[in-house]
């Protein structure tokens, strides 16, 4: 598949005194198909400069709701893209299938591009339900959502997150070939770009931009030093 994504996700690192060398350095990037998470309150220095996504949103759109982000508020201020049901929201913050599901409804209504994030835990993996755990996130966070159009999966096996770890490509290639089987299940016809997630760095990008079935990647830890994501750009993208 052409246009693979490249999405950045900084979590909470990074502080204001980082932002401009990093984006003095990432401007080098002309390609609408590389996408900056930024901490959100970082969110303004990146408009413009870059596609940009928000790391989580809440499930509705006004109230009173201290802390939260609503996809309308996102939205309006230029942010095209979201990444809803992160491993890291679904085990620190508690966030439930039925709670994802009503965060994409809510990103989809207000025009935001959904970056939907499953995965197995290591625990789950060793009892041999990957296939199980999947299916479930899926069909559960995909409830009632009529079009997966504006909806891009990322694979993100938990115990490849942060660690270093990462599958052998083989097991990548068919964990994505049996999500596809779901979601063409769900949705015939569909184009839906599916990425890899999880320890991808300068180092091994080589070997996992040749796996057919990736269309892209999440990058977490490498996208913060922006000579290594400008690398990871380079072999995915060409540029
Ligand atoms: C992530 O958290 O989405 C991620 C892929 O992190 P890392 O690249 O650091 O494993």
């Amino acid at each position: 598949m052409k246009d693979k994504l490249i999405i950045a996700n900084h979590k909470m690192n990074l502080n204001a005194d980082d932002l401009n060398k990093y984006l003095d350095k990432i401007s080098k990037i002309n390609n609408k198909n590389v996408i900056i998470c930024p901490t959100s309150i970082y969110i303004p220095y990146f408009i413009n400069k870059t596609q940009v996504g928000i790391q989580n949103v809440y499930c509705y759109s006004k109230g009173s709701y201290t802390g939260e982000i609503s996809p309308m508020q996102a939205k309006s201020l230029g942010v095209n893209y979201v990444i809803v049901g992160h491993s890291e929201r679904r085990c620190y913050f508690e966030e439930s299938d039925i709670l994802i599901n009503k965060k994409i409804v809510e990103s989809l209504n207000n025009n935001l591009k959904v970056i939907l994030c499953i995965g197995e835990t290591l625990e789950q993996k060793n009892m041999l339900k990957t296939d199980q755990v999947l299916k479930r996130q899926i069909i559960n966070s995909l409830n009632n959502i009529n079009s997966i159009d504006n909806i891009i999966i990322a694979y993100e096996p938990v115990w490849a997150i942060g660690t270093g770890i990462v599958p052998d490509t083989s097991s990548i290639s068919s964990t994505i070939s049996y999500i596809r089987t779901i979601i063409d299940k769900l949705f015939p016809n569909n184009s839906v770009k599916i990425l890899y997630g999880g320890s991808v760095t300068e180092k091994n990008i080589v070997e996992l931009n040749k796996i057919k079935e990736v269309n892209g990647f999440l990058v977490g830890g490498a996208s913060l030093n922006p000579d290594e994501f400008l690398k990871i750009v380079e072999v995915v993208a060409g540029q």
